[in-house]
């Protein structure tokens, strides 16, 4: 938990597109150990279809964007998802070179399970996650402490939460 949350405050909370309300694929906003298991799990993807590959569709996702998703009832959650901390990625297959989801789901999905990931039901069959869903609440509470120990730190306002002052003074700090 305690490096999720470093990497939620030190590089996705700084980032440019904390608050983007467009889908991003960039692979370099998950948590490098959580991707070095999608990497893993992809290899074995690969060794059983080598005309196959494994992409991301989606990588972090804002609040905003994940605000939209459960308007249109695309989510059942409103706001900070596994996404949220870049822990979490929507599979997508590649064949002939082009983007599907007609690749061999159940597999993929084994796969991640066998490398310690956690995967949803079928009605989201190709989203993967660092983390069981039990410790979703545990690592919320993790960031959110995370942020006050960095607020009071910085003699700052303790809220717990990404406002504007908070941002400034990380992106003054890590970048
Ligand atoms: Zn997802």
């Amino acid at each position: 938990m305690e490096d999720i949350a470093q990497f939620f405050l030190e590089k996705l909370m700084i980032d440019e597109r904390y608050g983007i309300a467009k889908p991003v694929d960039d692979q370099t906003l998950l948590l490098p150990r959580f991707l070095n298991t999608l990497e893993v799990c992809v290899d074995i993807y690969k060794q059983k279809y080598p005309n196959q590959s494994v992409t991301f569709a989606e990588t972090y996702r804002s609040n905003s964007l994940q605000y939209k998703y459960f308007q249109q009832g695309a989510s059942k959650i409103k706001a900070d998802g596994m996404h949220h901390y870049g822990i979490a990625a929507d599979s997508i297959f590649i064949i002939n070179g082009k983007r599907t989801y007609k690749g061999d789901v159940m597999l993929l999905r084994k796969i991640y399970v066998d490398n310690g990931l956690t995967i949803l039901g079928m009605w989201d069959a190709l989203h993967v996650q660092l983390i069981p869903v039990g410790q979703q609440m545990q690592l919320r509470n993790a960031v959110s402490s995370k942020i006050k120990a960095f607020q009071n730190q910085q003699g700052i306002p303790v809220t717990g939460l990404v406002d504007d002052i908070t941002v400034a003074k990380a992106r003054s700090v890590f970048s």
